[in-house]
Order: C-alpha cells, then sequence, then structure tokens
C-alpha cells in the first residue's frame, strides 16, 4: 500500500487503552504508527495518565509538527490527583472500576464532540480489557469496532479457552498441591502448561490482590468476538500455534508486533518521520544509568525490573538482592518508590551498602535503551509482555519472576518454547537466584544468547517489509480506511 500519502485521509480512529503503563505504551505506538500513515487519530486517555505523560514522558515531541495528524482529549477517572490510586494492582482495579461504571457516557460525549477540520471519528480501537464498554456504542454511533489486547497470544488464548477448561474438570484448580498438574486441553499448547502457568487470575485468593475475578476476565475475553477486528501485540514467528488457533475464532486478527520496534522500524525509513525521542514514561527517568553502562564491560551485566505495577514484600526484595549481590554479576535495578508495600525504609540503606561494589539501583529507566546496551547480558523480569517483546527485540535472555495476569504464561513460553531463559515462578530464594543469575550470565550463556539472537532477527523480519506484522498493519490500514466516514 501506500504510506505516507501527502494528504491525510478521511478515517479517524479514537483509541482508548486502560490507563496504565503498560497498556498506554503498546497502545500509542499504534496510534504514533497509523498517524504515520496520515490516519486520524484521537488518543483518549485519562487527566491522571495524561498529566503525567506531560511531566515525565515528553509527550512535547508527538506535537503537530511531528504527527500533525495525532490529537490527545482527556476524560476524568473520577479521582483528584491527590486521592489517586495509583498504578499498583489494586489502583488499576479502582481506575477499571471507575471508568467501567462511568466511561459508557463520556465515550459518548467525545464522539458526539467535533473539532474543526478532523472528520468524525469512524473507528474506535478500545483495549479489550474493556470488554463491552464500547460495543453499544461503536453500534449507536455506526462506527467500526477493534479490540485490542495488550497481552501474550498465549495468555489471551488461556483465557479464551478456560470454559473449555471447566468442562474437561481442569479447572478450578485445587490447592497448592495441585500446581505442578498438567494442563491437556489447551489446543496449541496441551501439555505444555502446569497449572503454576497459567494466568494468575486461576489461582485461589491470597497472594496478590486481583484487579478482576475470573469470571470477568472470561466474559471480557469473549467480548472480542463482538468486535469488527482484532489487534494482538505480537508476531507470527513468535507465537505461531497459538494464533492458529485464535484465528479460527477471530478471521480479522492483526498481529502488528513487536510495536515499540514496528513503530521505530518505519520511522527509520520514513524521511519525513525521523526517529525522534519521544518515552511514554508515566515516572521520572533516571537516565545516570546510562552513563554507569558506557562504563560496564560488554554482556556483564544483568538488568532488574519488575515493570510499573508489582509489589514484593521486603523479605522478597531482601532475597532478591542477597541472590543479585552473592552472584558477583554487575546488575542495574529498577525499584519504583512504591515497589515494596510499606517501603524501603531500612531496605534501602542495606541495599546501597552492598551495591556500592558492582551494582546501580535507580527509580525508573529508558528501559528499551537500556535493553539495547551493549553491557547488558541479561534481564531479570517480571515478564511483562512489553518487557518480554523488548528483550526479545534486543536478543537478552531472561530470567522470569512473573508476578501476576500474563506474566505466568508468558515466563513458561520463554523458558519451553522458545528457550530464551529460565523461569522462577513461585520462588524467591537468595540461593535460586544467585544460582539463575550464574547460569543465564555465565554456564548456559552461549545457548541463550544463540537463541535470543535467533529470535530477534525474526522480530525484525516481521515489521520489515515483507514480514507478517508489517503487512498486517497496512492490510489493517486499509480495513479501517475502506469504512472511513467522509
Ligand atoms: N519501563 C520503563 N522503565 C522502567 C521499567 C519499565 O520504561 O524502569 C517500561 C518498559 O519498557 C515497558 C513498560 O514499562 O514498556 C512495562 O510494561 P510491561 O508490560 O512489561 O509490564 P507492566 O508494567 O504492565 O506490568
Amino acid at each position: 500500500m501506500e504510506e505516507n500519502s501527502a494528504s491525510a485521509s478521511t478515517a479517524h480512529v479514537l483509541i482508548f487503552p486502560l490507563p496504565a503503563q503498560g497498556h498506554v505504551n503498546s497502545m500509542l505506538k499504534l496510534a504514533q504508527l497509523l498517524a504515520l500513515h496520515n490516519l486520524h487519530v484521537t488518543f483518549l486517555n485519562t487527566e491522571y495518565i495524561h498529566n503525567r505523560l506531560t511531566r515525565f514522558g515528553n509527550i512535547q515531541a508527538l506535537s503537530a509538527a511531528s504527527y500533525p495528524t495525532l490529537h490527545f482529549k482527556t476524560i476524568s477517572d473520577s479521582y483528584t490527583e491527590n486521592q489517586h490510586p495509583g498504578f499498583g494492582s489494586s489502583g488499576i482495579k479502582d481506575v477499571f472500576t471507575s471508568l467501567s461504571l462511568y466511561g459508557k457516557p463520556l465515550l459518548r460525549e467525545v464522539l458526539a464532540s467535533q473539532s474543526a477540520g478532523i472528520p468524525k471519528v469512524s473507528c474506535i480501537i478500545v483495549d479489550g480489557v474493556f470488554g463491552s464498554l464500547a460495543t453499544d456504542v461503536a453500534a449507536e454511533f455506526g462506527i467500526q469496532l477493534i479490540h485490542f489486547r495488550t497481552i501474550s497470544a498465549c495468555c489471551y488464548w488461556a483465557y479464551f479457552c478456560a470454559p473449555r477448561l471447566f468442562e474437561t474438570n481442569e479447572l478450578p484448580i485445587r490447592g497448592d498441591d495441585d500446581m505442578d498438574r498438567i494442563i491437556k486441553n489447551i489446543p496449541g499448547m496441551e501439555n505444555l502448561l502446569r497449572c503454576r502457568d497459567l494466568p494468575s487470575f486461576y489461582r485461589e485468593g491470597k497472594e496478590i490482590d486481583k484487579p478482576l475475578s475470573l469470571d470477568s476476565i472470561i466474559s471480557m475475553t469473549l467480548q472480542s468476538l463482538e468486535a469488527d477486528a482484532f489487534i494482538l501485540n505480537t508476531f507470527d514467528d513468535l507465537e505461531g500455534s497459538v494464533l492458529s488457533q485464535i484465528r479460527l475464532h477471530f478471521p480479522k486478527l492483526f498481529t502488528l508486533g513487536p510495536l515499540h520496534h514496528h513503530l521505530n522500524t518505519r520511522k527509520t525509513t520514513s524521511s519525513e518521520h525521523p526517529s525522534n525521542s519521544f518515552k511514554s514514561s508515566l515516572y521520572e527517568v533516571d537516565r545516570s544509568c546510562m552513563t554507569w553502562l558506557d562504563s560496564q564491560a560488554k554482556g556483564s551485566v544483568i538488568y532488574v525490573s519488575f515493570g510499573s505495577t508489582t509489589s514484593m514484600k521486603k523479605e522478597q526484595m531482601m532475597e532478591i538482592w542477597h541472590g543479585l549481590v552473592n552472584s558477583n554479576k554487575r546488575f542495574l535495578w529498577v525499584v519504583r518508590p512504591d515497589t515494596v508495600a510499606g517501603g524501603i525504609e531500612g531496605v534501602a540503606v542495606e541495599v546501597e551498602e552492598g551495591t556500592k561494589e558492582r551494582g546501580l539501583i535507580v527509580g525508573w529507566v529508558p528501559q528499551e535503551e537500556v535493553l539495547a546496551h551493549e553491557a547488558v547480558g541479561g534481564f531479570l523480569t517480571h515478564s511483562g509482555w512489553n518487557s518480554t517483546l523488548e528483550s526479545v527485540v534486543a536478543g537478552v535472555p531472561m530470567i522470569c519472576w512473573p508476578y501476576f495476569a500474563d506474566q505466568q504464561v508468558n515466563s513458561r513460553f520463554v523458558s519451553e518454547v522458545w528457550k530464551l531463559g529460565l523461569d522462577m515462578k513461585d520462588v524467591c530464594d537468595r540461593n535460586v537466584v544467585e544460582k539463575m543469575v550464574n547460569e543465564l550470565m555465565d554456564g548456559r550463556r552461549e545457548e541463550f544468547q544463540r537463541s535470543a539472537k535467533k529470535m530477534a532477527l525474526l522480530a525484525n523480519k516481521s515489521v520489515s517489509q515483507g514480514g507478517s506484522s508489517h503487512s498486517n498493519l497496512d492490510d489493517l490500514i486499509g480495513f479501517i480506511k475502506s469504512r472511513g466516514r467522509g
């Protein structure tokens, strides 16, 4: 298809993500990709998120000069800045509940409001976690509805197959001693997942604060069948066998990932849109880590980050810290101010003491840049889907310590299917951390490096001219334009 045709299209897409870092990151990449192809795109955000993007990410870099057809609108999530519940799993739950209750009329208002010189919205791309939120509204306005799930295909499919797992009596999970039982009835991944590898919401209660019940997860998952099309941030060479199962139910499935790399690739091949420095950060980025990395030897550093929502107990943090220090490897560790429930008072001092020699701890890093730095040789991650894809693109092997949601499935795929590293799920012990860090960085280094490099090449191929995600984006744009209204 023709790229960057000079005049803006009459199609206008409204993109609405769940207001959380991982969701905003990938959906904003898609917004830029569509705007790069001259579609009008309105990115709808909560005021709270938009303000943080303005403060900590430089949203002004997406100005009219670089993306004349990209617009931003905000709605309220019902919380004031001071009483906002934040991004932990319980904070997300509160905001999600509020938007599910009050979002519909707000969405209607946005669709009804016209901006001069911009065509009416012809398509909504809504975060699939909102389930039916946009279904009636899209029908009322007679516009196209597309669902975007920001999780892996393997996790989406594990959700989709939940009713079948209840029918075959493989669910529910019957207590802790059942966790190693093998799940047989997920087509395309038979006998691969143990109960402990199913999405965390399948587990009975206690350990983490569940943002949603399993029933609501199943119902929102199936709601995507009502949409006109479905988008996943993945690529066919990564999740082919699962995708072929999903395609049996979703004839209009567009796999566009890895979206961050897709955007970078399209920008560097477009003379009008040279790579810019926009970062969609919701936290203040500490760039001192880049200087620190510059002074480390090639492949010597293990980068440690558990994403934007993971929280842990003080004891868990201490186990990880001791394991890192005892491994004798250099490490760069992201510890957000809200990482440890109840604060890191008392822990911080000890961490500082122990890291002087070999480590650096910061509050938030430019992760894509960190993973691309030649000093980084491994990633201890919570297996969030964005982090996993970013590690795949950078060719960096992983140790996985999943926290919740899709992370339990992702980490199983990292270790058992893609052979890109080790899975440490459900264990937090300094000896295991030390052993796994050494295995990843020394013992099995070459083996993991080899498979990581191979997968990075496939990721690159998928977003390059002729690759599956590249052609799927062209098809998606054609699909949206075919219904565009003047
Ligand atoms: N991230 C970042 N700096 C950090 C830690 C994370 O920019 O110090 C970004 C990371 O690159 C990724 C996102 O935050 O794009 C986290 O998303 P992910 O899906 O991995 O996990 P979540 O935060 O949703 O649990």
